[in-house]
């Protein structure tokens, strides 16, 4: 299995040095030369997560790892899900479900990516004996993710790019109580877009990118966007597939997680329509509304891990919109320095193919938190809420919806409180976050200043 670049500039790469390397040299993202079609869906449905994560990967991963190797670190990695089912799907209201990915270590979804990448880092690195540097941003739930998953491996260093202020007080203490001598919080003072502006300036510097052994866990990392796909068919494969088609809505920011649903459809997977739920910071709802891709402020919310207005894994859907032709994507990127693009007419009728979209206020955000809080009695975090709201304007008789819960409510306990009067509880293997001490670095927005912050406390 080969990758290649969406902006055409940057050597193919098997699947271990794409995930090594994150961002393409040329600043374009790796994506598979063809995808795999999965076979025998029908048969998933009841086998153990990790079955399924294995069958699900194993075609991408091709001669990288062994499949003892894989299933290894799958195992590893799911291990430390504390649901039996890592991915339970509830029923909300009947043909509307909840596919709960908080349940990892970090409450949030993306520990599914990245304790199994850390576990594929960590085979690698062993391998080779190479040593690396992660840099990465974060809204919030990514860093501490990644900080978890990668605390006290050899070989690696992690530094999390977090906008200062801007991420509620559980994301920052997990990100910032972690003791390890290899893990590196650094609050930056800017937006998240910022914090994303600055790591691709340091991959960007070929020299530096070269020197510490730059490495990215973005979710610009196709190995993430791998182990994203599998819950898109143990939900499916529960609810009928291949039998039946099933509807996705997915909050989305940074286009990651919903990019894994198209994976998963792109294999064979019957999903009718995937759904973007954005908040009021909507460019990729305007995007396929309008067809022009415009950047915006950031508006800050009360769902943080959705507040961008560069959502980087767009261009792997625009890549495959254009047919491929990585010219076409130079072309838009260089037009997103100056603001934005107009995506062509072509391009927009297969994205819209594709994808469904809308977007929620606060208000209505709050508001869903309250509604489903009295009709089930479940709690959402706030972005979950934003695709619980946004999938009750697409419910259709026939075919059942999956909203994807993407964090637990105790991440978020500001905006839980102010919806509906109580502070979520921490699951007992956090309880003592408030406790611990925190270790954080400020940094200005400027990539001179933070490439000697990581020159000076790498423990290489
Ligand atoms: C990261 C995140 C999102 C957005 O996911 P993308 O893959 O960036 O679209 C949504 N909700 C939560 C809780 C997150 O942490």
């Amino acid at each position: 299995m080969r990758y290649i670049s969406t902006r055409g500039e940057a050597p193919a790469l098997d699947f271990e040095q794409a995930m090594l390397t994150g961002l393409a040299r040329d600043g374009g993202l790796y994506v598979p030369e063809t995808v795999p079609a999965m076979s025998d869906i029908a048969s998933l449905d009841g086998l153990p997560y990790e079955e399924v994560a294995f069958r699900v990967i194993r075609p991408f991963t091709g001669d990288s790892f062994s499949e003892d190797e894989l299933r290894g670190a799958i195992t590893r990695a799911y291990g430390r899900i504390s649901h039996v089912a890592r991915a339970p799907l509830v029923q909300l209201a009947p043909g509307h479900h909840l596919l709960e990915l908080f349940h990892g270590p970090t409450l949030a979804f993306k520990d599914f990516a990245m304790q199994l990448i850390a576990q594929l880092f960590q085979i690698a690195l062993k391998r080779s004996g190479q040593r690396i540097t992660i840099v990465g941003a974060t809204s919030g739930d990514t860093g501490s993710a990644a900080i978890e998953a990668f605390k006290g491996l050899d070989n690696v260093d992690v530094f999390i790019l977090f906008p200062h202020g801007r991420v509620s007080e559980v994301q920052r203490r997990q990100m910032t109580t972690p003791d390890a001598a290899n893990v590196h919080a650094l609050a930056l003072t800017g937006h998240f877009d910022d914090c994303q502006a600055r790591l691709k300036d340091l991959f960007n510097d070929h020299a530096f990118r070269d020197q510490v052994g730059l490495a990215g866990v973005n979710s610009i990392n196709w190995a993430r966007i791998v182990a994203q796909v599998v819950y898109y068919f143990t939900a499916a494969a529960s609810l009928g597939a291949p039998h039946r088609e099933v509807d996705f809505t997915v909050p989305t920011g940074n286009f990651g997680d919903i990019f894994a649903g198209s994976i998963a459809r792109a294999m064979g997977l019957p999903i009718r329509r995937l759904i973007v739920a954005t908040n009021q910071n909507d460019i990729l709802h305007r995007a396929l509304s309008t067809g022009e891709y415009r950047v915006g402020t950031v508006e800050p919310s009360i769902s943080p891990s959705m507040d961008i207005q560069v959502s980087s894994n767009f261009e792997r859907a625009l890549f495959w919109a254009y047919g491929g032709d990585a010219g076409a994507i130079r072309q838009l990127m260089d037009e997103l320095k100056t603001g934005g693009f107009s995506i062509s007419q072509g391009a927009l009728e297969t994205l819209r193919d594709q994808y469904a979209s809308g977007c929620v206020t606060e208000d209505e955000t709050l508001q869903m938190i309250r509604t489903i809080r009295d009709e089930t009695g479940q709690v959402l975090c706030p972005h979950s809420a934003v695709g619980v709201a946004v999938a009750r304007r697409h419910l259709e008789p026939g075919v059942p919806m999956v909203t994807l819960a993407t964090a637990h409510p105790a991440k978020f306990p500001d905006a839980v409180e102010q919806a509906v009067g109580l502070r979520p509880e921490l699951p007992p293997h956090m309880a003592q976050l408030f406790d611990l001490p925190e270790r954080v670095s400020r940094v200005e927005n400027d990539v001179a200043a933070l490439r000697s912050l990581i020159l000076e406390r790498r423990t290489a």
